[in-house]
């Protein structure tokens, strides 16, 4: 039933992108640009060519956490996105087109919409193994109108204990089910600190829930990411990419299994 399909953007004929993943919280400052940001540098060092299409445009992170700066350069054929300085990672973001980085995106939907749908058929992306998009939090237009006009392969939804709690990351999962986007899995953030020193875990939050909630919906868990004050240094310094390790252990590994099945 092709017609019955929605009909997606094409991307710009310059990108040949082989996977979409979009990624998503229920609510704001669970890490999922921190989650997107170390997903991106986990497949880049595992030989993957990565895009970052931060669709979160009225609150945009992913330039400040890889040091991205300046206007991309734009010709006729379109706007090329720009690549990060260690590990050439390409990404798109609102704050770059900003004459100051500071400076508010007051927009109303449709226009977010647009701008979102630019993001995917006028930036030249290249040849890309996969293109993370950073949903805005939650369940509104933005993350509908990604899911609507891209052709994603799935999502990942993050979450922090906290969240899970209240259960809001229900909501995310029931709308990706609702448009019928496949749910790769859900990584659980902040689940856990460890003690600078005697080096025991423990739980700020509370027990961790990722594995018990990801059971209780049927999608896969894919693990746990602890508090680790390197990771917010370095995010805020914008040197995310020198991250030693990501934590992200096997994940690009099961969501390339995931994709070829
Ligand atoms: P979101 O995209 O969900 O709004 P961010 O990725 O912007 O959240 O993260 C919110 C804040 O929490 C940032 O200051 C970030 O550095 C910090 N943060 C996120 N994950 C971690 C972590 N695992 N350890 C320490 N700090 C973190």
């Amino acid at each position: 039933h092709a017609k019955d399909k929605p009909a997606f953007d094409p991307p710009h004929p310059l990108s040949k992108i082989k996977h979409v993943i979009a990624i998503m919280s229920g609510k704001g400052g669970v890490g999922k640009s921190t989650v997107t940001a170390l997903l991106a540098v986990a497949l880049t060092r595992d030989g993957n060519q990565v895009g970052i299409l931060d669709a979160d445009v009225t609150g945009p992170s992913i330039p400040k956490l890889f040091g991205l700066k300046g206007k991309p350069e734009a010709s006729e054929l379109g706007i090329f996105a720009p690549r990060t300085n260690l590990l050439g990672i390409r990404a798109i973001s609102m704050n770059l087109f900003l004459e100051r980085e500071d400076e508010p995106v007051i927009w109303r939907g449709p226009i977010i919409s647009n701008v979102i749908r630019q993001f995917w058929t006028e930036v030249i992306w290249g040849d890309l193994d996969y293109l993370l998009v950073d949903l805005p939090p939650g369940t509104g237009d933005a993350p509908l109108t990604v899911m609507q006009s891209l052709p994603l392969d799935g999502v990942i939804i993050v979450s922090s204990p906290q969240e899970l709690a209240v259960m809001v990351v229900k909501k995310a999962i029931r709308m990706a089910e609702i448009v019928n986007i496949p749910i790769l899995g859900l990584i659980e953030n902040m689940a856990y600190a460890v003690c600078p020193h005697c080096g025991q875990k423990f739980f700020p939050f509370g027990e961790p829930k990722g594995e018990k909630v990801a059971a209780e919906v049927g999608i896969p868990f894919l693990g746990y990411l602890p508090i680790n004050p390197e990771l917010s240094q370095l995010g805020d310094e914008g040197k995310i990419e020198e991250i030693e390790h990501t934590g992200l252990g096997e994940v690009p590994k099961i969501l390339s299994e995931q994709l070829s099945r």
